[in-house]
């Protein structure tokens, strides 16, 4: 071990310390959310884990009318298990990362006919269901279950590095900071785990921000190494990030006379796989000729495009308009146009609607 991380780590003092000022500000401060409960109530396995699902790279802000509009519609895990899969599909349009849709129903399906509706509460039973992994199945266990676990994600990734000063850049450096909130925070500790983990989420999310930390109103201030030092906002260090490649392509808005848009259902596979939206050539790298699966297409070029970007790359796509009236491939449909902006289509998707029928309608 290097000579700058020596002696960085909990002892038992230093961490029943720091769990007892964050606990006792999290009894004052705790966030409202739509799938909190109270220190009095039960938490539903089903709602911990559809919130924790819809929770993974999204934000909070983003999640909550998304949650509220599942669990009124399917209240419990039958209901979701028995939901048609393009009907969970429209529902979770605009939310992104369209396979946790997929895996979310297929979830469902399995805890509902082969569980009996009972989430198991094991880490690693949770992980053999679709759609959950490491943090997931932690944080279902200690929120839902309150049982000991692990729950390490980017805002306590964030606290940690503070805690400790830690020397190391990310991403590189988050085997280590789980390794010290483990051992000394995590692991073994009973009394009240489901609200260590959601104290740790609400720091991060309201005190220990990425950018300019609130060190002034921080519970653990004492306990932090890079307060004492006057380098927060400075941690944790990050290695410097390759710029995103960018694709391109064309999107259409293809028209058959009679009032109709041409929509496609993309493949199931791969991204935004099962989700309806307007017909696209291939995405592909500059200097490369995107193709489309539409032959004979003659396409007018609308004079402006629409950017969108995905986690590993940047998407520009530029608008075309066209009309067709020959068979159709299989996956197209035509839709009335006047339903186009409730077909449940992605963002990007969305965007380009957006952009054809407001000049359209200038
Ligand atoms: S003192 Fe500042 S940097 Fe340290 S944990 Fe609190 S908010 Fe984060």
């Amino acid at each position: 071990m290097s000579k700058a991380k020596l002696g960085k780590k909990f002892t038992q003092k230093s961490a029943e310390e720091f769990r007892g000022r964050l606990l006792g500000w999290y009894d004052r401060h705790a966030r409202i959310l739509p799938w909190r409960y109270t220190k009095n109530q039960k938490p539903d396995p089903y709602r911990v884990w559809l919130s924790e699902i819809m929770l993974q790279q999204t934000t909070v802000a983003a999640v909550g009318p998304y949650f509220n509009k599942f669990t009124e519609k399917w209240p419990d895990i039958h209901a979701l298990a028995n939901a048609n899969e393009q009907e969970v599909m429209r529902e979770w349009a605009g939310l992104g990362y369209y396979s946790r849709a997929r895996n979310l129903h297929k979830c469902a399906a399995i805890v509902s006919k082969q569980m009996k509706g009972t989430f198991p509460p094991e880490q690693d039973e949770l992980k053999k269901l679709p759609g959950i992994g490491d943090y997931t199945s932690a944080a279902i266990r200690a929120i839902a279950f309150n049982q000991p676990a692990t729950v390490v994600d980017g805002n306590v990734e964030r606290i940690m590095a503070r805690i400790f000063a830690w020397p190391d850049p990310m991403p590189a450096a988050k085997k280590d900071l789980k390794n010290l909130a483990a051992a000394g925070l995590f692991e073994n500790y009973d009394e009240r785990p489901g609200d260590l983990a959601q104290a740790l989420m609400d720091l991060g999310a309201t005190i220990c921000i990425p950018k300019s930390p609130r060190c002034g109103a921080c519970p653990v201030s004492n306990n932090c190494m890079a307060y004492k030092k006057g380098i927060a906002a400075q941690l944790p260090l990050q290695e410097k990030k390759k710029a995103r490649p960018r694709k391109f392509g064309h999107v259409y808005w293809i028209t058959n006379g009679k009032g109709s848009v041409l929509v496609h259902r993309r493949p199931p596979k791969g991204l935004l796989g099962g989700m309806i939206g307007l017909p696209t050539t291939s995405w592909e790298e500059a200097g490369k000729r995107p193709s489309l699966t539409l032959k004979d297409l003659k396409g007018r070029d609308f004079g402006t495009s629409v950017r969108h970007v995905f986690t590993h790359f940047e998407l520009e796509l530029t608008l075309k308009t066209a009309s067709h009236k020959g068979r159709l491939p299989e996956g197209y449909s035509w839709i009335g146009a006047e339903d186009i902006e409730n077909a449940g289509f992605p963002t990007v998707f969305k965007k380009a609607v957006r952009l054809f029928l407001s000049q359209n309608r200038a």
